[in-house]
């Protein structure tokens, strides 16, 4: 951001203690600086990764829980503290104890796990399965856009009853991207459940993931969790559909796409003919595989509990200071897993201590300020993100202040501070009147702010401000933006690529500190206005995500 003598007019009331903060490139610097003082605190060696549910990630909310003590904010967690517990179901797959075949007329062929395919963790896994495979397309059930390609001629509805569906990611180009990046969600474990379907089999593109097979792999070793079974979660589900998380136990997988033809063979298609289709957002034909997939799956299965973090400033406004603006990010990341370049630890660095550092400074700016906010300000760190965005799930179906009362969330995770900022990419940005303010303060700051470039990446649904789309409240993500081809795009591939859930996102990464603090000056102006901003926040009458409102 080139900084701005007007914002500059707001901010020198905000940070009381440095009057000229602002006016040089040497306070960004400094604040650059305390910005990574906490990503340094939070990533180095010593957290080993933040799993959740370790003492690990207690250490790393320990130090969260002590900066918003200092800066003054109320606990608003349960029972007047700064947590809220959350419960999970842990399931580890043992791929080594674990077998899958493919049954072609009554002969067996192996498929190689970790190399061909990988059982899924995160949903309740079957211990045995031994059933007919059918190619769906791109597996998208919408029927509120008229596509749905578990009822198709060749592959009716009623034909899907105890088969395993195989799909493909992606979707035709007249599909939204936000739309197809839903449809990977609730609706798709209804639609399988619905269609007494038992089981799915992923294929990734090529050109959809971030990194390559290896890593997907080395993933597979993670245990997978879901919210426990509570008394309520039937409330919550009854309330908010879009966010029940449990379907009952499903086969899953992924299967490698260079190995993908062993799929296809002998059914008149090819693997390279859909991926060829598919790249292009073409639609997809649906059809039989004739073969069956039998697996035994061993796991093992535990439980555990591991704290979201609330804390709360109250508002200067008699009536609005009932309602709130949340600014989060999530803590927890991967703990000590496989080898990567002979390092064990994976820092998260980026994913997300950086977004956590954040909220921190955020948090900071606004217990220095002047004048408080109108509305109230809640500080929200999610546990269990990379499980499945489960802490702000829980979040959302389990709001620690009154549910109506939540009118937005501005939500970081990677914000990716690799190269001066000028332009961000903000998820949700079409869906809701937050986008009015997001332009607002972005020009102010001489930012452009744009929507989604890359819809297929589903980043929409992969960061915790989808647990508020699901629950009705508007919500944005943001991270730094690039033009196509441009270095800085070579930057984020080239990052994605090598860094990007690997134990390379650690601390020895280059990371520009002063556009890291030019965000941050700018996040907090977004969250300033939201919360002064004197009309209520709502989705748009075009948004899909309206029906969620309550
Ligand atoms: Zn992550």
């Amino acid at each position: 951001m080139r900084w701005l003598w007007s914002t500059c007019i707001v901010a020198t009331g905000v940070f009381l203690s440095s009057t000229v903060f602002c006016q040089t490139a040497g306070n960004d610097e400094a604040r650059g600086k305390d910005w990574w003082a906490h990503v340094q605190a939070l990533a180095n060696d010593s957290m080993r990764g933040r799993i959740t549910g370790s003492e690990d990630y207690l250490r790393a909310a320990a130090y969260v829980v002590d900066h918003f003590k200092s800066y003054g904010l109320q606990p608003a967690g349960v029972d007047g503290g700064f947590y809220q517990p959350v419960k999970f179901d842990v399931q580890r797959v043992l791929a080594d104890k674990s077998s899958m075949s493919l049954v072609v007329g009554g002969k067996e062929q192996a498929v190689t796990l970790g190399t061909d395919a990988v059982l899924g963790a995160r949903s309740a896994q079957v211990d045995h399965v031994d059933a007919p495979l059918v190619f769906i397309g791109y597996g998208l059930h919408l029927p509120e856009a008229k596509y749905d390609d578990f009822d198709s001629s060749a592959v009716p509805w009623s034909s899907l009853k105890g088969k395993i569906v195989v799909f493909i990611n992606g979707g035709p180009s007249d599909l939204p991207g936000p739309l197809k990046s839903y449809a990977r969600t609730a609706p798709f474990a209804k639609a399988l459940r619905d269609a007494g379907a038992i089981g799915s089999i992923t294929i990734p593109t090529p050109k959809s993931m971030d990194f390559g097979w290896q890593r997907v792999a080395s993933g597979a070793s993670q245990p997978g969790m879901r919210l426990a079974a509570t008394s309520d979660a039937a409330t919550v589900a009854a309330k908010h559909p879009a966010l029940a998380d449990d379907h009952g136990a499903m086969f899953s997988a992924t299967f490698n796409p260079a190995e993908a033809e062993k799929l296809f063979a002998g059914t008149g298609h090819t693997f390279a003919e859909i991926l060829a289709l598919a790249d292009a957002q073409k639609p997809l034909p649906r059809f039989p595989l004739d073969k069956n997939v039998r697996a035994t799956i061993v796991g093992e299965h535990s439980t555990v509990e591991s704290p979201n973090i609330v804390a709360k400033l109250e508002g200067s406004d008699p009536t609005l200071k009932s309602e709130y603006v949340i600014v989060s990010a999530h803590l927890d990341h991967l703990g000590v897993g496989a080898p990567i370049h002979g390092k064990t630890i994976y820092n998260g660095v980026m994913d997300d201590a950086s977004g956590v550092a954040s909220v921190l400074e955020t948090a900071k700016a606004f217990s220095q300020a002047k004048t408080r906010p109108k509305r109230s300000m809640l500080f929200v760190i999610f546990t269990a993100e990379e499980k499945g965005l489960l802490g702000s799930r829980y979040f959302a179906g389990h709001p620690t202040v009154p549910e109506n009362a939540i009118k937005a969330d501005l939500n970081l995770d990677m914000f990716m501070p690799l190269f001066p900022l000028k332009k961000l990419h903000v998820q949700g940005l079409e869906q809701s009147t937050l986008a009015i303010d997001a332009k607002k303060v972005g020009e102010q700051h001489h930012i452009v702010v744009a929507g989604d470039p890359e819809p297929d990446r589903n980043s929409f649904i992969r960061t915790d401000q989808y647990s508020f789309v699901q629950a009705g409240i508007p919500a944005l993500a943001f991270k730094f933006g690039w033009e196509a081809g441009s270095p800085e795009y070579k930057a984020w591939r080239g990052w994605l690529a090598e860094r990007y859930h690997s134990t390379a996102d650690d601390l020895s990464q280059p990371v520009d500190l002063v556009a890291a603090a030019q965000f941050n000056s700018f996040y907090y102006d977004l969250a300033r206005t939201v919360a002064d901003d004197p009309a209520a926040q709502h989705y748009l009458d075009t948004s899909f995500f309206r029906r969620f409102e309550k």
